[in-house]
């Protein structure tokens, strides 16, 4: 079968007056985006409350239907084949075509419902029903009509086309990404935080990152990793503006004077004060980190206590609550897992204390930096201003 649109089905609720606008607005947009590189032309367009995409001739429709199934905002994709208008027994020759190449295994229950966009056309949609299912159940003597629960509903709709669709194939619902303002990722190249990052654009936010690196105790090889990570994650969230933090001075002059067992929430509460300041910077409205309740030492409660006491902006952990095993599994279906998994040197696995304080005690933690008072604010600013910024994504 060729299909020659698509019919989007987005999620209604709470989006009425000017907020649909922008729903819909922000949609086609970011269907525009997920559709560039696919081979083919399409025109994405709204049209009596609709976003459809036309396919403008020949197109690969795996890839197609893949890049829809990234785009936030879509609940359902239905691939239509346009007719001309014809009148009333031409057209029933195109729905029974329509269905015997769709369904050529017969014996299903269907119901067709017949939609009238253009009132020029002579026939209401209810004698429309009526006349298509007759032609249907002529043709296809297996076929049986269920008004209520049907196997398929065969959707007719009079525009300035035919439009014949019947399936629905799901998408990844959430919202269209650039609905619900930016937040700041902190961008590591372990598991969780492309997640975290995934679930947070799913809801509409467009995403920043900052990853923090430590060369030459981290290799470029892992720089690269981080930047691929950031890549598969635009493939949802759209471009990701990703910032590279040369965190090596900091983390020495950590090293150098802080208790060994704080060295980790100390380095994670500098991370967050600097992804802050560019946050800020770009007006962004929250922080948002792969955190997960009691996965490591620097993630007990009293640990992501000390760690968020050092933000003024809300701190969103979308994974707060999953096993890793739960994570996993999303980071599989979205495919980062691969990439996530590959050795390389993170800038915290290279300073790890053998017995990191698990119960931080905030005060302490600031006494300790007190230590660092001499170098620390000419360290921020000289990171900041050598951080490497680039655009992931098309
Ligand atoms: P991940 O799998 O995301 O690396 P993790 O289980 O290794 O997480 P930690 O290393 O404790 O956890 O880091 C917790 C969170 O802090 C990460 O999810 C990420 O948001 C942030 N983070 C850690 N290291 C970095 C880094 N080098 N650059 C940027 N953010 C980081
Ligand atoms: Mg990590």
């Amino acid at each position: 079968m060729t299909f020659h649109s698509f019919l989007i089905k987005y999620g209604e609720i709470g989006i009425k007056g000017k907020n649909r606008y922008m729903f819909e607005d922000a949609l086609v947009r970011q269907i525009r985006y997920a559709l560039q590189d696919v081979d083919g032309e399409f025109l994405v367009h709204k049209c009596h409350g609709r976003v459809y995409v036309d396919c403008e001739g020949e197109y690969d429709y795996e890839e197609t239907i893949e890049s829809l199934k990234k785009v936030f905002g879509i609940v359902g994709i239905c691939p239509v084949v346009r007719k001309p208008v014809k009148e009333l027994e031409e057209l029933k020759k195109d729905v029974v075509a329509y269905v015997g190449e769709m369904y050529p295994e017969g014996s299903k229950t269907f119901k067709v419902e017949a939609r009238r966009a253009n009132k020029r056309y002579p026939v209401n949609s209810m004698e429309i029903n009526c006349e298509l299912g007759e032609a249907v159940l002529e043709a296809y003597p297996e076929m049986k009509v269920d008004v209520h629960n049907p196997d398929v509903r065969l959707n007719v709709e009079i525009r300035e086309e035919v439009y014949l669709y019947s399936e629905i194939i799901p998408g990844p619902g959430g919202m269209p990404v650039g609905t619900n303002g930016s937040a700041m990722l902190l961008l590591s190249g372990g598991i969780d935080s492309p997640v975290a990052g995934y679930m947070i654009a799913k809801r509409g936010v467009e995403i920043e990152a900052t990853y923090f690196h430590a060369p030459p105790y981290t290799s470029e090889r892992a720089k690269e990793k981080v930047i691929d990570l950031a890549r598969l994650v635009s493939a949802y969230a759209g471009p990701i503006k990703l910032h590279i933090v040369n965190f090596t001075d900091i983390q020495l002059a950590i090293y150098e004077k802080c208790p060994h067992d704080e060295l980790t929430i100390i380095m994670r509460r500098y991370m967050m004060r600097i992804a802050e300041y560019f946050a800020k910077k770009d007006g962004c409205l929250g922080l948002i980190t792969g955190e997960s309740i009691g996965q490591v030492a620097s993630q007990t409660m009293q640990s992501l206590a000390a760690t968020n006491a050092v933000c003024t902006l809300p701190v969103y952990r979308p994974l707060i609550g999953f096993d890793k095993r739960e994570i996993v599994e999303i980071s599989e279906k979205i495919d980062t897992y691969e990439t996530s998994i590959q050795p390389f040197e993170d800038c915290c696995t290279i300073f790890v204390a053998k017995h990191p304080v698990t119960k931080p005690n905030v005060e302490r933690i600031e006494k300790s930096e007190l230590n660092l008072s001499e170098s620390i604010e000419e360290l921020m600013k000289t990171a900041i201003e050598t951080a490497e910024v680039i655009t992931v994504g098309k």
